[in-house]
């Protein structure tokens, strides 16, 4: 149990630089780089039960891009951690940002939670989402509206209708 504890938090000590390892490039492209689908597995850090589920990433790049392969591996870094679905999302948008200062960035996570499938409300098809939507992406509602077309969420109606994931594992003990 220690073993897999270990593992399941080692987000806590890996180098984002390392992780990145150089993996950033200048380049003369400004459309929108899209990473979706990406699986990922974290725990809650009320519970320390499983969530886990899917996490779509996008930028736009203004003069640096972000090696493609790396972009999962960052996911990775912040969900091997206790984490809460709005932090996690945060922390990726908030790295890319600060690493390549693009024109924006999103990140949306879709999480199913344990805490809420096994426990309290035991919504077993539920299921959360969250999004950060930086720069052009807060800005500017078409690039949101494309970004969130390009992923097609599967929460029918798109993230307002979701559920908020605060509710997810707060507040109910
Ligand atoms: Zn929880």
């Amino acid at each position: 149990m220690e073993k897999a504890l270990r593992f399941l938090t080692s987000g806590y000590d890996a180098d984002i630089d390392q992780v990145i390892n150089g993996a950033l490039f200048t380049v003369n492209y400004s459309e929108m780089v899209i990473v979706k689908d990406i699986d990922f597995y974290s725990l809650c850090e009320h519970h320390l039960l499983p969530f886990f589920g899917k996490c779509h990433v996008a930028y736009i790049p203004s003069t640096r891009v972000i090696g493609l392969s790396k972009i999962p591996r960052l996911v990775e870094v912040f969900a091997r951690r206790l984490q809460v679905q709005e932090r996690l999302t945060n922390q990726i948008a908030e790295t890319i940002s600060e690493k390549i200062a693009p024109l924006g960035v999103a990140v949306v996570v879709e999480a199913t939670h344990l805490c809420m499938s096994m426990r309290g409300v035991q919504k077993q098809n539920s299921f959360a989402v969250t999004s950060a939507m930086l720069g052009a992406f807060r800005n500017h509602s078409r690039t949101r509206m494309e970004f969130l077309e390009l992923i097609k969420l599967r929460a029918a109606g798109g993230v307002s209708n979701a559920t908020s994931a605060g509710l997810a594992c707060v507040g109910d003990d």
